[in-house]
């Protein structure tokens, strides 16, 4: 049998879509499928760990990593670079892993341009009141922040059409959204488009 070739796929998200658990369910529960691990500029929160949640690098390194086209997509978030290292993804591909990029909605659109076969997924809260109540039981932010958060939210959300799929994230159901998510990536290997070499065995 021939070996397949990875998919890239990216889940986007705004704060309170619950992206961080659903992704982390998909990969733990799928050995083929790997996280990307981004490099970015912001300081670590506690209990995460370089080269696991991150890797944490200072703004001269990003750019210079940028300069030498090392970096597949980028964005600036609260006034941190935030980015995907080109060579962790091709590698993945390579060995026919599929490869999840957690990243937010400008990084996606610009993957989607350089590799047009990415299938991007939009992850949603089901409604405005459940976004809203998620923000805000996080109890760590001011009233400020969760506004502009919400905002925010509101802004990628409008982005949904441009995304191949959408997944509602109501309270509670991260495992099935995984197992959906999971689902687009199987249909995604039987797309014709993926399996042209099948045809020559049978002309
Ligand atoms: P946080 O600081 O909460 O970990 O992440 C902030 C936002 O940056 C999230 O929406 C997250 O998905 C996004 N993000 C994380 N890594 C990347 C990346 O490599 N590229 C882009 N474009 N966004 C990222």
């Amino acid at each position: 049998m021939s070996k397949r070739k990875g998919i890239l796929i990216i889940v986007s998200g705004p704060a309170g879509s619950g992206k961080g658990t659903v992704v982390k369910e998909l990969v733990d529960s799928h050995t083929g499928i790997e996280l990307s691990v981004s490099a970015t500029t912001r300081a670590p929160r506690p209990g995460e760990v370089n080269g696991v949640h991150y890797h944490f690098i200072d703004k001269a390194e990003f750019e210079n990593r940028i300069a030498n086209g090392e970096i597949l997509e980028y964005t600036t978030y609260c006034e941190n670079y935030y980015g995907t290292p080109l060579k962790e993804v091709k590698q993945a591909l390579a060995r026919g892993k599929d490869i999840v990029l957690e990243i937010e909605v400008d990084g996606a659109m610009q993957v989607k341009k350089k590799m047009r076969n990415a299938v991007t997924v939009m992850l949603t809260p089901p409604d405005g009141e459940t976004l809203e109540r998620r923000l805000r039981s996080r109890g760590t932010e001011t009233d400020e922040v969760v506004r502009w958060r919400l905002a925010r939210a509101r802004e990628e959300l409008a982005l949904i059409p441009k995304y191949d799929y959408s997944v509602v994230n109501e309270d509670g159901r991260a495992k099935e959204c995984a197992e959906l998510i999971y689902s687009i990536i199987l249909a995604e290997h039987a797309r014709t488009k993926r399996t042209k070499k099948i045809i020559k065995k049978f002309i």
